[in-house]
């Protein structure tokens, strides 16, 4: 058994003696939420880190977050604790896929949703998080949108912007996916008076019984301002430890048994302090994937 006291102390002096900036992602585990600079989304988590002035900055999250940091400052050093920490939707979806998408659809515009690898990004038109993708879906100057990875996702906002058509990847989360409507209406049945909030990488059956469907930081922010006393979540189960411990008045239920993003949970506090004591494992891109990379994640940020 970790003793966590100890590893905490530990990291906070690396952090100073080498002047990190860590940031975690909401989904890895509260000791080590707890010893961040900053807790947010993955986005949220790229803009800080361009923004940053310290040059080491480490990511407790997955391989995506820490190569979106790398994009969006790519003269600072960016390390992950957990070199195996993927993202099984990310890696649903791969360059090859996409040109041929893009063959097959000439004329649409490549939508990619923030969770996916540098390289799709890079042959990618516009990338968007959960909370943006309805917006940039919007805006975008074209007719079609191939949207990728995530099926939810897509399908979601594909249903609010039925002026475009939409072509879309089969890519999934594991985590949300496996959320079956029958998980809610039980859950529902138990927490009758309770308000459910809901992350669009759910399915559509799930999906359609939210007061609110919104990403990571929507969640929590409708949790915190919502005057329901009981919520009920949907999304990974970190988010729900986190709301009962910063709402002590409310009362906060997670969906079905075992909603956990196993690699989020590899960003543990004894990795996060390995990383930090021997500069640890460095994010590399090649140069043209960066670059190209970039230009989907600026579009996002401009649109
Ligand atoms: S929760 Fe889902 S989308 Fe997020 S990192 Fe885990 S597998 Fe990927």
């Amino acid at each position: 058994m970790e003793n966590f006291n100890e590893l905490q102390n530990e990291v906070l002096r690396l952090k100073k003696e080498k002047n990190a900036l860590i940031l975690a992602h909401y989904y890895v585990p509260l000791e080590v939420q707890d010893v961040s600079d900053a807790v947010c989304d993955s986005f949220a988590m790229a803009q800080k880190a361009a923004r940053a002035e310290n040059d080491l900055i480490v990511i407790c999250g997955v391989r995506f977050m820490g190569e979106s940091a790398k994009i969006l400052s790519p003269e600072k050093t960016v390390l992950l604790p957990s070199p195996d920490a993927g993202c099984p939707m990310a890696d649903m979806v791969t360059p090859e896929d996409v040109l041929r998408l893009r063959a097959e659809h000439p004329g649409a515009k490549v939508m990619c949703y923030v969770n996916s690898s540098a390289a799709v990004k890079a042959v990618s038109d516009v990338c968007c998080t959960s909370s943006s993708a309805l917006r940039i879906a919007k805006s975008l100057d074209c007719e079609e949108i191939i949207f990728v990875p995530d099926v939810h996702l897509g399908s979601y906002v594909a249903a609010r912007v039925p002026e475009k058509r939409f072509w879309l990847h089969n890519g999934f989360c594991p985590t949300h996916h496996k959320i079956a409507e029958a998980d809610v209406l039980a859950a529902k049945r138990a927490h009758p008076e309770a308000v459910f909030a809901v992350h669009p990488e759910c399915g559509d059956d799930v999906v359609k019984h939210g007061d609110l469907v919104g990403s990571t930081a929507e969640i929590l922010d409708f949790a915190r301002n919502t005057g329901a006393g009981e919520i009920l979540i949907g999304t990974e189960s970190e988010i729900v430890e986190r709301l009962r411990r910063e709402l002590p008045g409310k009362k906060v239920y997670g969906v079905g048994s075992s909603f956990v993003c196993p690699n989020m949970k590899k960003a543990t506090l004894r990795a996060l302090y390995e990383c930090l004591r021997d500069e640890k494992y460095k994010v590399e891109l090649p140069g043209d994937v960066l670059r190209a990379a970039r230009e989907s994640l600026d579009r996002m940020v401009n649109s």
